[in-house]
């Protein structure tokens, strides 16, 4: 069989512990055979970031926006203990972190659904695909506890020193809690540029939800800006492609969620989507399950498991034992890149690859074949056998041979 052509190279970025030995799973069993795999290679692994000052991350982020797409592997956000572990200069700042930052991306997080694991809410039969917001509120917000009687006051002050803005919080009787939390319009404008280009992408509706009557200069902001352009930018192609843009009230979208049949992303504030991302990710059955995709409003996608190293299967592995690690999402990272590319370079025959590759994996699921964190999941009555990473894999690749050929 002639392998399958690439004519612009996908930026790859490996990582840490056991899925860093997936990775390579992956692509010996998976992607060499089939594929004239070209990519331009990073290892974002924690001792070559160590060894390059971590330069290598600003590098990879940097090749991302050059190229457009990147596949990247779960790497290690280093702690105290992994200073010592790995013998750090430096607590060196997490690779997500630092790539989002130059790309100003929105992360889209979607599960990968099979039939016989049942989602807890009975009637999504679809995926519900959360973006959310990664910037300011509550994560960049300043806190005050004043123990005593006295004012709180919100002051704004421009430029040149001129007060514009002077408003009482509260008059403090007794000891109490204050909050002051920011956004920015240019933040906010990114985070709708990404997700109307994520639905159009995707060819999904497209919900946002926030309290903006309750909030009514905040939350009401964000409203406006979505609104202002969707109205200007990207009402015609989403009334091209049939889908919507649909607006509603925090509170009122999460009792359409639950009634919904999913099979849409559901934009979400920086808490909101901290919060509904893990109820939706559980609610669906597994993080192993879960893919994560970094979109910049600039048209840059970065995809990822949304799940990381997976450090105690890695020990035991380490030790020589027998490890059974979900690979369904970092399969996926991969084919959704290589799927993003073949569409980008206008390669049928790569698109046509990325779909087969997941129907291989799904099939495989189907018929029983999985990893261990899967089986405690089927609905009863589902046969299920549990295998190792690399018989996992290999089944995949069997089934992937028959639909190629
Ligand atoms: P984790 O790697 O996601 O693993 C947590 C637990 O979830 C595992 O111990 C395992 O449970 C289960 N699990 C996760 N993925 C699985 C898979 N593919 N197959 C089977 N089971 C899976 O999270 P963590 O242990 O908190 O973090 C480990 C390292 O990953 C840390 O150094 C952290 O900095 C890094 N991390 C990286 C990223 C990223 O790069 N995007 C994201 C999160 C964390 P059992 O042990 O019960 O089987
Ligand atoms: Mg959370």
């Amino acid at each position: 069989m002639e392998k399958i052509k690439m004519t612009t190279p996908l930026v790859e970025m490996d990582g840490d512990e056991m899925t860093r030995v997936i990775w390579k799973m992956i692509k010996d069993e998976l992607l060499y055979p089939f594929v004239d795999l070209k990519t331009e290679y990073y290892d974002l692994g924690l001792p070559e970031r160590e060894k390059t000052k971590d330069k290598v991350t600003f590098d990879s982020a940097y090749a991302n926006k050059k190229y457009g797409v990147s596949v990247k592997c779960a790497t290690i956000t280093p702690n105290k203990q992994r200073v010592e572990e790995y013998n750090l200069t430096q607590m060196w700042k997490s690779p997500n972190g630092t790539i989002r930052a130059i790309l100003d991306g929105t992360v889209f997080r979607a599960p990968i659904l099979i039939d016989s694991i049942k989602p807890a809410v009975r009637n999504w039969k679809k995926p519900i695909t959360i973006a959310r917001h990664a910037y300011g509120d509550v994560y960049k917000s300043t806190e005050y506890r004043p123990e005593e009687q006295g004012k709180a006051e919100l002051v704004f002050t421009d430029k040149d020193g001129n007060e514009k803005f002077r408003q009482t919080i509260y008059d403090f009787e007794c000891p109490g809690v204050l909050q002051g939390q920011y956004n920015k319009d240019t933040s906010i404008r990114s985070f709708a540029h990404s997700c109307f280009n994520y639905a159009i992408s995707t060819k999904q509706d497209l919900w946002f939800s926030t309290k903006d009557t309750i909030s009514k200069q905040y939350d009401q902001t964000f409203k406006l800006i979505f609104q202002e352009i969707y109205e200007n930018d990207y009402k015609a192609k989403f009334e091209e492609l049939g889908i919507t843009y649909f607006y509603t009230l925090i509170d009122d979208a999460v009792a359409r969620v639950i009634r919904s049949e999913g099979g849409y992303i559901w934009a979400c504030k920086n808490y909101d989507g901290d919060v509904m991302s893990d109820m939706v990710s559980t609610a669906f059955g597994s993080l192993a399950m879960m893919t994560s995709v970094l979109v910049s409003p600039e048209g840059n996608f970065e995809y990822e498991a949304a799940h990381g190293t997976v450090t105690r299967h890695y020990y035991r592995y380490l030790k020589g034992e027998e490890t059974s690690t979900n690979p369904m999402a970092t399969i996926y990272a991969w084919s959704g890149a290589l799927r993003k590319r073949g569409e980008l370079d206008n390669l049928p025959s790569l698109v046509d690859f990325a779909n087969k590759l997941e129907e291989s994996c799904i099939d495989t699921l189907n018929d029983g074949i999985m990893t261990k964190d899967l089986v405690g999941l089927v609905s009863e009555g589902t046969k299920a056998t549990a295998v190792n990473t690399l018989t996992f894999i290999k089944e995949i690749r069997s089934r992937l041979e028959k639909k190629l050929a």
